[in-house]
């Protein structure tokens, strides 16, 4: 099942290329306060299935193309970064402003944390508050956490992911917290819709590619990434409870390419799909 936020808020199911309207089943998600952590459709979602069942039968079908896509996600607790999570690190060729960062500890997973207030969607764009720097998108595999978890074990990952959806973690390169660098307003576009953990029988065997102005960057797989989809849970867990809707970027295999003013991006995941995702300045004041 491919799960989408779409034009005002609206709830849809992705079926080919059409979406199917199922709003109407987000009436049963009453309000709290305070609200749990974590995302509430992802939470509901076992409550939800029966409603979107129902409300996809009569559900208005409008074209994808002609869709604005949003983040899946709303009000994930956390969005967790993978630094470096590739194969055959030391044999990289990185520029200059990337092989200062080469990690210098001995922990095997190195997390960071982006601002979920990064987020935006396919058709918001991305837009560089600091166009003078180096930003570069690094499409990643993004797993979305699908229930309250601690300590999870490895054989056990799996079982507590909703889905997958594909992430651009923007990264404007630099010598200041990858936190700060990686959390600016546009610089988690995810989408262009959840797809349900079903449909995706090895996150691990996952081909990738990213195309900047329909020139390819990136041709990539989940293969190439040093730590597998289980050992991030894992490793994440053992740190911080997971919320539902949390959502673990796995790392960007090499291919950097920074982009500019005016540039479209397309992110395309195996088993996933394409966003595309345009480029701009940010317009102070
Ligand atoms: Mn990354």
């Amino acid at each position: 099942m491919k799960i989408c936020r779409f034009d005002d808020d609206r709830l849809g199911l992705v079926e080919g290329e059409e979406i199917v309207d199922v709003t109407a089943a987000l009436d049963t998600l009453a309000p709290r306060w305070p609200a749990p952590m974590g995302d509430p459709l992802i939470a509901g979602w076992p409550a939800l299935q029966g409603p979107v069942t129902e409300a996809a039968k009569g559900g208005r079908r409008v074209p994808v193309a002609g869709a604005r896509l949003m983040s899946p996600l709303t009000t994930p607790s956390k969005i967790i970064g993978i630094a470096r999570n590739r194969k055959n690190l030391e044999k990289e060729s990185l520029n200059f402003e990337l092989a200062k960062n080469a990690r210098q500890d001995s922990d095997p997973i190195e997390m960071f944390i982006k601002a979920p207030s990064a987020m935006v969607g396919a058709s918001e764009g991305v837009a560089l508050r600091f166009p003078e720097g180096r930003n570069d998108p690094e499409v990643e595999l993004t797993v979305i956490i699908g229930t309250r978890c601690t300590d999870v074990a490895y054989d056990d990952a799996l079982d507590v992911v909703f889905g997958y959806t594909i992430g651009l973690d923007m990264t404007l390169r630099g010598k200041g917290s990858s936190s700060s660098r990686k959390s600016i307003d546009s610089f988690a576009p995810l989408g262009p819709w959840i797809v349900t953990a079903d449909e995706i029988a090895d996150p691990d065997n996952l081909s990738s590619s990213l195309a900047i102005n329909g020139a390819t960057v990136q041709d990539a797989s989940t293969r190439d990434l040093a730590f597998d989809v289980r050992s991030l849970i894992a490793h994440a867990s053992a740190w911080y409870t997971l919320h539902p809707g949390d959502a673990i970027m796995v790392g960007t295999p090499v291919g950097f390419q920074p982009v500019h003013d005016g540039d479209v991006m397309v992110a395309s995941f195996e088993g996933i799909g394409a966003m595309t995702v345009a480029v701009r300045v940010h317009r102070r004041g």
